[in-house]
């Protein structure tokens, strides 16, 4: 299951299933927050984990052209200056 697990090394990515190697970007966490425009006592969070390219793959076409920004952070932050 692609829970919440204390050792991020062997956790599988909730979108395809496999285990995710750690790389310049992986493993990624995704936190949820239901209810976010409720009380405090009304939401309810989970995590899962998965490989950046398995997620950057579920954002609309649009969504990850102009608002998918991650992937070059790291890439920027890894290059040499
Ligand atoms: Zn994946």
């Amino acid at each position: 299951m692609a829970g919440k697990s204390t050792d991020s090394s062997s956790c599988k990515c909730c979108f395809c299933n496999l285990l995710i190697d750690s790389s310049f970007s992986d493993p990624c966490e995704i936190d949820i927050l239901i209810n976010m425009d409720k009380p405090k006592n009304q939401q309810y969070s989970q995590v899962f984990y998965c490989h950046m390219i398995c997620l950057k793959k579920q954002f609309h076409a649009e969504i990850q052209q102009n608002y998918f920004y991650l992937e070059s952070l790291v890439k920027s932050k890894n290059s040499p200056d």
